[in-house]
């Protein structure tokens, strides 16, 4: 390793390909790979030695036959030290550590159904992550925590800084994909392993105990993950309580966009689709329609616009609003396939669509990778009515595929998609309230502009031509640790 390079611990619950269950998994799974292939001429700081440490989940045992053990050590609680074990593996030539202990793996479950073993083993992996840096030959520079389950890490490295050190010249930051979540039944955990309540001005009081604040108060510097987020958690609308907090460390919280993984959501080459294409042969995009409405014994005709939605089935993802919002656009030409799961409420709504328009609504109800990469590659267009949406990459991965995402104007939605009047810059269509009469009226302006071929043809172009790469994000995250760092 280059001696004058930066070393960077990068924290998170999952990673793909070790383990994946959400888009924190992509992203983990893809950034730290894009910092360490940083090179000149576009990079100019130092070699970026990133390293991820994840918890050693039932999963990943699974697929790893022999990990070699890196450290082992012990975490303080107050009634008895618990042993922790540091496996070390690697993905395409990274580090991994994969931390192991007692809280680890009560269930078998990256996220458990009881929230209180889910603090538990998050509190712990955060603290075992940094009493870790203690027992390797490897020191990082940097700390990099994502969520509120990894927060309580950088909680702890601020705490131990003023006795040890070994931590002190260790600079941190947080990405925030998700504000909403900031691991409040982790609250017992934090007690029980002997963390001190948040003495923080302007920190309300209930979030003293709170690992993803925590960590906001202790991070160096806060990077929610797009622009438009940043933004938008300064506001009482979206500040989920922490916006008068979030104010104050103004200067210190900027976002950065989460990237798509070309290579893997790539039309060009992915196996699952039926016909392949690229927006040099977006011709060959069509038979994937037809095979889709084959499939789902919908019509098979290319001049309904296929409407499609891939999402997990949440309050935050408005899919009661499109529901509702089709309801009102009943009398116009479309097809719309709702592929996800979740709220059981949400899911009886979609099922009811169906019900109600049987030749118009198919609604899968299940989680299908595969299926989800067809859809993508068969529809015409995404709708995306989140309420509050961070960054989102269905969006992203939509335009890859040609299919025009329709989104509520909020957070990565509105940093990614651009909706001109004249259509003449468009990648996609937006819409600023979230209102069904207001999505059913954004729809119509999309439905109406679909006839006409060859603008339409360019809306998908410019989509498919967009840069979603990882390399512009990890220029960003890179300039920033050396900001941090001072180098
Ligand atoms: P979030 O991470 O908030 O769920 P994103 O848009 O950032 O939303 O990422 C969601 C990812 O999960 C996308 O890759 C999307 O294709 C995928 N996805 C969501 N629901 C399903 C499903 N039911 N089946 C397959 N993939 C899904």
């Amino acid at each position: 390793m280059n001696p004058a390079g930066m070393k960077i611990l990068f924290l998170a619950s999952e990673a793909a390909p070790l383990i994946k269950i959400g888009g924190l998994g992509d992203v983990a799974g893809s950034l730290p790979l894009a910092l360490r292939a940083l090179k000149p001429p576009e990079w100019t700081g130092p070699e970026l030695d990133v390293r991820l440490a994840l918890p050693f989940h039932r999963e990943i045992h699974q697929k790893i036959d022999q990990p070699s053990l890196a450290a082992i050590f012990q975490v303080d609680h107050p009634s008895g030290a618990l042993w922790a074990r540091a496996y070390q593996t690697s993905i395409n030539g990274m580090p991994v550590y994969l931390i192991d202990g007692d809280p680890i793996d009560p269930d078998g479950l990256v996220y458990s159904h009881d929230p209180e073993l889910d603090g538990r083993k998050y509190v712990f992996f955060s603290l075992a992550a940094v009493e870790m840096i203690r027992h390797l030959d490897w020191q990082p520079d940097i700390i990099h925590a994502n969520d509120w389950h990894t927060g309580a890490a950088l909680y702890s490295l601020a705490l131990r800084k003023k006795s040890e050190p070994i931590f002190k010249p260790i600079r941190s930051l947080i990405s925030v994909h998700n504000l909403p979540f900031m691991g409040k039944d982790a609250v017992p955990a934090m007690k029980d392993f002997g963390l001190p309540p948040a003495n923080v001005p302007h920190l309300p009081k209930w979030a003293e105990y709170f690992p993803l604040p925590l960590g906001l108060s202790s991070a160096d510097y806060i990077v929610p993950v797009s622009p438009g987020y940043a933004a938008e958690i300064l506001t009482p609308e979206f500040g989920c309580g922490l916006q008068g907090y979030l104010q104050t460390r103004k200067k210190s919280i900027s976002g950065i966009l989460n990237a798509l993984d070309e290579e893997s959501w790539d039309p060009s080459t992915d196996p699952e689709v039926v016909s392949r294409f690229s927006a040099a042969n977006l011709d060959q995009k069509q038979p994937n329609k037809a095979f889709l409405q084959a499939e789902l014994n919908l019509d098979v005709d290319e001049d309904i616009p296929l409407l499609v939605m891939i999402t997990r089935m949440d309050q935050q993802k408005g899919v009661d609003i499109a529901i509702n919002g089709l309801r009102l656009a009943a009398e116009e030409k479309w097809q719309a396939v709702i592929l996800g799961t979740g709220d059981s409420l949400l899911e009886t709504s979609c099922r009811s669509l169906e019900a109600e328009m049987p030749d118009k609504v198919r609604a899968l109800i299940k989680y299908d990778g595969a299926l989800s990469r067809r859809i993508y590659a068969a529809g015409d267009i995404l709708l995306m009515p989140s309420r509050y949406e961070p960054c989102g990459l269905a969006q992203m991965i939509a335009m890859r595929y040609g299919c025009v995402p329709l989104a509520r104007a909020t957070g990565g939605l509105r940093d990614t998609i651009r909706d001109d009047p004249t259509l003449a810059d468009s990648t996609g269509f937006l819409f600023d309230e979230a209102d069904p009469d207001i999505f059913a009226e954004t729809l119509r302006r999309a439905l109406y502009s679909y006839p006409n071929r060859s603008i339409w043809r360019t809306i998908q172009i410019r989509g498919m031509n967009q840069d979603f790469s990882w390399r512009k994000s990890a220029l960003k995250y890179g300039n920033l640790y050396i900001l941090l760092s001072g180098r």
